[in-house]
């Protein structure tokens, strides 16, 4: 296939491909980038024209052990020879996926039972929600429905997921948020539109907020609230010392479930194996997706506790069996891909390595450009860094958002210096999540690029 030319590919991708959370008309004018991806190999990808680019954000923070894993390649290649496919249904499993299961179980926050395998994060999450009511409606309390979600928190693009996603470009014209859904305030500390409060007092406030929508609503309409432990989509921000805390403290009062969204935190990325143990989270369920095969096949998983398992036996007991699976639940080949992946991660102590790299990388961005007038925060946590731009540092005013900023020094960074940072998609946030096999030196080129970028656009 390679001797494609590559104005042929452009034109069938023009003609034939309809490209997720894309600009369609300006890719059709051939505006959007045009980059055919061709292999890649550690924390860099090539395209077919030869470029090698630094992904400073490992794909879409996916790619977690790096690329060409050949260890993974080879374990997807077996199993696709042995048994591509058998289903899960009914008891069904394979080697692949019931060892991934304890992999998974023997990683997980304490109190976790089971894990239900679905594909990617967005459908781990509607498993999430239909468990939910599941529960709700055999514990007899038909009524406990809602889930509470956050502003800027990225849950996904299906209906119910896209609707707890809290970002506008995912409801507009979408009809979306549906009904079911609520959102409370994004524990962004920097944002916070009371510039007096201490970080203490902010988190105070982002309680007696959620406190607030409870007592609105009606704590018994209320199921469940789902937060990233670190925001992610929404601009990367970890949360204010004490934060989950004092949600916990709230949501245990009111008898409202817990879930961490863990698809980008789960398995490392925080520095600590979950984003749960790391703030000290004790959820009831954990969506796991990217990080548990690192993209090499497409898996993910909602990690049920102890708490919900026994209601959700109970439940099959007066129901007959849960209504609920895909075709390609725990498929084989994502399974195997999984018990590759965490092999590897721990064979090469990968957390530990995204801990202290990511440590660095945060670091050195701070000390290069902590003190530019039009930075306002720097940010991260493992491997996860933001650096927010803004108009005037010292009374923190906003660039216009026609400016696009964020986007202009992530453009920047690529033509100057082939790496890749991504320009969140609300505010001028530039995020970094590169893969955990980063080294000291390349996280240096990713801070001397960013430099060079802020230099050049601001
Ligand atoms: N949850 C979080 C926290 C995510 O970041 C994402 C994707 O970025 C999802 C859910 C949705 O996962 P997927 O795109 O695999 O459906």
């Amino acid at each position: 296939k390679t001797d494609l030319r590559n104005d042929q590919l452009e034109s069938w991708d023009r003609e034939n491909f309809f490209h997720p959370s894309t600009h369609l008309a300006q890719h059709a004018r051939g505006e959007t980038p045009k980059r055919v991806i061709r292999t890649a190999s550690g924390v860099f990808i090539e395209d077919r024209d030869g470029n090698k680019l630094l992904d400073a954000f490992a794909g879409l923070y996916c790619v977690n052990v790096g690329y060409g894993r050949q260890e993974i390649a080879e374990a997807i290649a077996d199993q696709a020879r042995e048994l591509a496919y058998y289903h899960a249904y009914v008891g069904h499993g394979t080697e692949a996926s019931i060892t991934l299961s304890k992999m998974v179980l023997d990683r997980a926050p304490k109190n976790m039972s089971k894990v239900y395998f679905g594909l990617g994060g967005s459908d781990a999450n509607e498993t999430n929600v239909k468990l939910i009511w599941y529960y709700n409606n055999i514990l007899g309390r038909p009524e406990k429905k809602k889930i509470i979600s956050r502003w800027r928190g990225y849950h996904g693009s299906g209906l119910v997921t896209g609707s707890l996603t809290g970002l506008e470009l995912f409801h507009k014209k979408f009809d979306l948020p549906v009904e079911q859904v609520t959102h409370t305030i994004a524990p962004d500390y920097f944002r916070r539109e009371d510039l007096s409060q201490t970080e203490e007092q902010f988190v105070a406030h982002c309680a007696a907020e959620l406190e607030a929508l409870i007592a609105r609503e009606g704590a018994d309409t209320i199921a469940a609230f789902i937060g990233e432990p670190v925001l992610g989509t929404g601009g990367i921000v970890p949360p204010p010392a004490g934060y989950w805390a004092a949600i916990q403290d709230v949501l245990k009062r009111h008898d409202i479930l817990l879930v961490a969204d863990e698809v980008v935190t789960g398995f490392g990325r925080t520095g600590s194996m979950f984003g749960s143990d790391h703030y000290g989270i004790e959820p009831d369920l954990i969506t796991i997706a990217k990080g548990l095969t690192s993209a090499y096949a497409p898996l993910s998983g909602s990690i049920v506790g102890d708490k919900m398992w026994k209601v959700l036996e109970q439940g099959t007991d007066e129901n007959g069996p849960i209504g609920h699976g895909w075709t390609y639940s725990a498929h084989p080949i994502g399974a195997a891909a999984g018990v590759a992946n965490l092999e590897l991660i721990d064979k090469l102590d990968l957390v530990s390595n995204a801990g202290a790299v990511g440590g660095y990388l945060n670091s050195a961005m701070k000390e290069a450009l902590g003190d530019h007038p039009n930075v306002g925060d720097i940010r991260g946590e493992g491997m996860l860094c933001a650096v927010e731009f803004v108009a005037d540092r010292n009374d923190r005013q906003f660039f216009d958002a026609s400016k696009k900023i964020g986007a202009q020094v992530s453009a920047k960074l690529l033509e100057q210096d082939s790496i890749i940072g991504r320009a969140m998609p609300q505010g001028d946030i530039l995020g970094f999540a590169p893969p955990f096999c980063l080294s000291r030196e390349e996280a240096d080129r990713i801070v001397a690029g960013t430099v060079r970028a802020v230099k050049t656009v601001l």
